[in-house]
């Protein structure tokens, strides 16, 4: 199914996205904001806060977004007297239970009135590490109000520079989701998308065909020499890529299966060996890609926004279809900002449409004058984006209840995700890579003199990756609707007042401008007031607008989910497998489903019968999950992981509805299983039964999910074999 729709939509407008944000934490606020003012309770605190008005604090930067090498940052300071208001929603761990990924919503306090509806939304920046300069801009452009060094009290934003974890919060928002790192590297995410080839394998034919080394290594080599056997004349190239690498790091092309370097490092260091898209569109006779940057607002019910502009990266030496002499040319075939900088061709340049690093604007624009539809170039890559996260949500769903279990307390999360992207020459996008941390620095390293080298202000990377944090913060303002319902209109379409970052500046004073400088005009403006909430609410009309955000350009974020959700929802099957494996889980907080969690989902769905005993279910589940647990690193639980279970559900459903194609066979189980599980419910309801297993509601989010299916008739067709099937498990 092609998302027609969206052909029509993508490119006609940006338009604002008005999306309603959860009510601010007013019980909190009024205490909050005295005590920002140091009216009490933390002294010394309130001393090194001011102190951030000074110049940017010398922050300890990590060359890359995850470098390990970061510095801590200090302790905080004990508080002289414990505050009272220690008390505030979100330290301890009695926050009322949310959904996931969802705003949290708390009640409304009588001290908190009018005035405190305005208070500026507090960010913590102090784990923001390389997004820490943008993150800054954008704070100061909505006028919020950044902790750079952390704070005692919660704050409405948490935003970290690698992962969920990079600090324990019990309340707000962070900008992370536990278990995407996980989820997106490259092993990972080949097999999610895997899954879904399995079962829609035209809709995810934008990834490359990847097998998994070492464990794939004879499939591979098998594949391919069978390949060849039938057409002689085929001569592919693959791709290797270390698992968890970034930056082209340990990357190489090779001809043949038996080019592989097996010896030593691939044991310890597994990875992917990939088809190599050999004809890419180019640009100047160069090769690029894509960096998209993509913001999951929310789990579920799922949210998509994708930035209207991202970033081209180009390669340093003009392309040729790989040979045997060229293969190792990086600069030839590797798109990376990182390698490619170290090339004496690499261009640094003044515009965003020319250079080694452009906006993917100006390329559009170039494609369009020559004629290409990027409509149709806009919606396949939406379409692709939108499939991915659809690959990458049921595992995150799993990591999301054993992170923050529901009922416990614990911040929502969203997170701005970079997809790295490809188009071929005959414009179909492919998705090489996604990526949890996107560098969002936007200054870059260069060589003034032979040998000195200098952090210079980067435009194109400041004007796309500036908007796309202040946006998203914009998107995920807890005081949003309050504020709106302030100043009517405020996201209302309107022509943008700041112009783009490459406007701003003198050609001269873009050349010459040394970081620092720029940190001095646009960061280090004194805030006004900024401990005092009344002149907060001054700088709000300080330019004689009431709208906070009329300064402001229309928003850069374009949801797509659930814009397009009717063209896409029937992709959402593994996702709804999920919401069951979770559902047996059991106890909370782990990730893997035990034996009696197995056997309980098989009663308790009437999947057993005569030619299944429960014998046999046992069997099924100790065979899959143990191939499982030898495959995947993760050995922090014992018992059946997601993939396990998928395997497991494939298997029933081929078994129950067979000569079907296989996402019908497991469709049409999901439904079964929701009906009878929904049966279940309804009776327990009637004898005044609250608990279900899991304790959490059994399905939410899709309109299939809701609904109770009557249950499919069984087929007495021969059945088919799924890839995903494993030959000791081929249905009878
Ligand atoms: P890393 O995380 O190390 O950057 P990527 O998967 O992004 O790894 O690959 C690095 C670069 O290699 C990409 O930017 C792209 O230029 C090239 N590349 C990766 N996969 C393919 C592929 N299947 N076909 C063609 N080029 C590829």
């Amino acid at each position: 199914m092609q998302p027609g729709g969206s052909k029509r939509e993508l490119a006609v407008g940006w338009e604002a996205e008005a999306v309603a944000a959860a009510e601010p934490q007013a019980a909190a606020a009024a205490e909050q904001v005295r005590v920002d003012a140091g009216a009490s309770g933390e002294p010394e605190r309130k001393a090194r806060e001011e102190s951030a008005k000074d110049p940017v604090p010398a922050q300890p930067r990590a060359t890359e977004e995850g470098d390990a090498r970061v510095l801590p940052r200090p302790p905080p300071a004990l508080p002289v007297s414990r505050p009272k208001l220690a008390l505030a929603p979100g330290l301890w761990p009695q926050g009322k239970p949310r959904s996931k990924g969802q705003s949290c919503k708390r009640s409304p306090s009588r001290r908190s009135g009018e005035y405190h509806s305005l208070r500026p939304v507090t960010v913590d920046s102090s784990k923001a590490r390389t997004s820490l300069d943008a993150l800054k801009i954008s704070i100061r452009q909505l006028q919020w109000k950044e902790f750079p060094f952390g704070r005692r009290l919660p704050c409405d934003i948490y935003w970290h520079g690698v992962s969920f974890h990079d600090s324990d919060i019990y309340s707000g928002q962070v900008n992370k989701f536990p278990g995407m790192t996980e989820m997106v590297r490259k092993i990972t995410l080949s097999r999610a998308v895997r899954i879904m080839q399995s079962l829609f394998p035209e809709e995810y034919n934008f990834y490359p065909r990847s097998w998994i080394l070492p464990d794939e290594f004879q499939l591979f080599a098998a594949q391919v020499r069978m390949v060849k056997d039938g057409n002689p004349s085929w001569k592919p190239t693959f791709i290797v890529k270390p698992d968890g690498g970034c930056q082209g790091d340990g990357i190489y092309l090779i001809k043949d299966p038996s080019d592989i370097r097996l010896a030593g490092t691939l044991q310890r260091r597994p990875a992917v060996v990939q088809e190599y898209i050999c004809k890419p569109l180019l640009i100047d006779k160069l090769k690029f890609d894509i960096r998209l940057y993509v913001l999951l607002k929310s789990l579920d019910p799922l949210e998509i926004y994708i930035a209207k502009d991202g970033l081209s990266r180009f390669c340093t030496e003009p392309y040729q279809e790989p040979t045997p002499k060229n293969l190792h040319h990086i600069f030839m075939h590797l798109t990376n900002y990182s390698l490619n900088i170290h090339s004496g061709n690499f261009v640094h340049s003044d515009s965003t449409s020319t250079g080694s690093k452009r906006t993917f604007s100006s390329i559009l624009c170039r494609l369009s004058s020559k004629g290409v539809d990027i409509k149709k170039v806009w919606s396949d890559i939406i379409s692709l984006v939108i499939k991915t996260v659809i690959a990458l949500t049921p595992e995150l769903k799993v990591f999301y209840q054993s992170d923050i279990p529901a009922g416990r307390p614990g911040p929502t999360c969203f997170q701005i995700l970079g997809f790295d992207i490809l188009l071929m020459k005959n414009l179909k996008p492919i998705l090489l890579e996604v990526n949890a941390n996107p560098s969002m620095r936007i200054e870059h390293e260069q060589e003034l003199s032979p040998g000195v080298f200098e952090n210079v202000p980067s435009l194109v990377d400041e004007e796309v990756k500036v908007a796309v944090i202040r946006d998203t913060l914009r998107l995920m303002d807890p005081l949003k609707k309050k504020r709106e319902n302030h100043f009517p209109g405020m996201c209302t379409e309107r022509k943008p007042r700041l112009p783009p970052v490459s406007d701003r500046r003198s050609p001269a004073k873009r050349h010459l401008s040394r970081l620092s400088t720029v940190r001095s005009q646009q960061l280090e403006k004194p805030e006004a007031g900024k401990e005092d909430p009344s002149d907060s609410d001054l700088a709000f009309a300080s330019d004689g607008n009431l709208n906070p955000e009329a300064h402001l350009p229309s928003i850069c974020l374009k949801q797509v989910f659930p814009k397009y959700a009717k063209q896409f929802n029937y992709l959402r099957l593994v996702d709804r497998m999920a919401n069951l494996f979770i559902r047996f889980l059991g106890i909370k907080g782990t990730m893997k489903l035990g034996p009696t969690g197995f056997r309980t989902f098989i009663r308790n769905c009437k999947l057993s019968s005569s030619s299944l005993s429960m014998a046999a279910v046992d069997i099924l589940y100790i065979d899959i999950t143990r191939r499982w647990n030898s495959m995947t690193l993760d050995q922090r639980d014992s018992g059946m992981c997601l993939q396990a279970f998928v395997e497991a559900f494939f298997y029933l459903a081929q078994r129950k509805f067979k000569l079907l194609p296989l996402h019908k066979q497991v469709a049409s189980l999901i439904d079964l299983c929701e009906y009878h599980l929904s049966l279940l419910d309804e009776k327990r309801l009637v004898c005044g039964r609250s608990g279900r297993p899991g304790g959490r509601p059994p399905y939410s989010g899709t309109p299939q999910e809701a609904a109770p299916a009557a249950p499919p008739a069984e087929s007495d067709l021969r059945p088919c074999t799924a890839k995903l099937s494993h030959p000791r498990h081929a249905p009878a």
